[in-house]
């Protein structure tokens, strides 16, 4: 996506030019590809007024381009996406989960207040969950916690007993049900932020963060204090265990780029 706001949203250069990713993973387990949120799927990409809706399209110039899709970048790295069998979703908002319809046969894994807010939204959360999405009738996999706890977040192992470690961390407050997701990578851990945050200066060490994006963070959160609450967690989370534990959001564009240049 390329918004308006240049630095106030990304923090650097002029008015112009910012650039916003959807940052989705893609683990290839024994048997099965598992994947981290969807992004925007195909038919976003063929019709964006319509699915995602023009002021969202409009506002965050949304780059209709089916080659970004999971379901393309997945058969460009060589693989069937028929062979994602599972994905685990941060949250429903249309840019984590308008790919699902690509992905009919996974189960989807969601914690319990995210798939409510999402299937029965309130007036104000209506235009982050369009229908559309969720037509195809998604597997959903409904998880609630169950007293298990990671670094001392409320943790849920969304598939016991399955390599790698998979995690939905609760963090709600961007949505009603949102989640982090952590997985096991070697002796440490990547730890998908979702919009827990949006900009790596907000984890840092004094965190900051460009104006506009603060804005935007306090006037979406369902719950801003909860928000607050649980972004400070994380920076807590970084500066505790920030060599155990690598943190990156949805939306950065360099924490993604961080990450690629990471050796397999
Ligand atoms: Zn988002």
């Amino acid at each position: 996506m390329c918004p308006h706001g240049g630095r106030l949203i990304s923090g650097e250069g002029g008015l112009t030019g910012a650039r916003i990713i959807c940052h989705c993973l893609l683990i290839e387990a024994a048997d099965s590809l598992l994947l981290v949120d969807t992004g925007m799927g195909l038919e976003d990409t063929r019709h964006p007024h319509r699915r995602l809706g023009a002021p969202f399209t409009a506002a965050f110039g949304v780059r209709a381009d089916a080659a970004e899709t999971a379901f393309e970048q997945i058969r460009g790295l060589g693989f069937d996406p028929g062979d994602v069998r599972h994905i685990a979703v941060t949250h429903l908002d249309l840019d984590h989960a308008g790919g699902l319809p690509d992905f009919p046969a996974a189960d989807v894994h969601v914690f319990a207040p995210e798939k409510e807010a999402a299937l029965q939204p309130k007036l104000r959360e209506r235009a982050r969950y369009p229908k559309c999405h969720f037509e195809h009738g998604p597997r959903w996999q409904v998880h609630a916690v169950d007293g298990d706890s990671w670094f001392g977040f409320e943790s849920i192992r969304v598939l016991p007993g399955v390599d790698p470690e998979v995690l939905l961390i609760p963090l709600t407050g961007h949505s009603r049900g949102h989640s982090a997701v952590a997985v096991r990578d070697g002796d440490g851990w990547m730890l998908h932020c979702g919009d827990a945050y949006f900009h790596r200066s907000e984890v840092a060490d004094p965190p900051d963060c460009p104006s506009g994006l603060r804005v935007f963070q306090s006037v979406m959160a369902a719950d801003n204090s909860a928000r607050k609450h649980n972004q400070e967690r994380l920076r807590e989370l970084s500066r505790d265990h920030g060599n155990e534990v690598r943190l990156f959001c949805s939306h950065d564009p360099v924490e993604l780029e961080r990450e690629q240049g990471v050796p397999a």
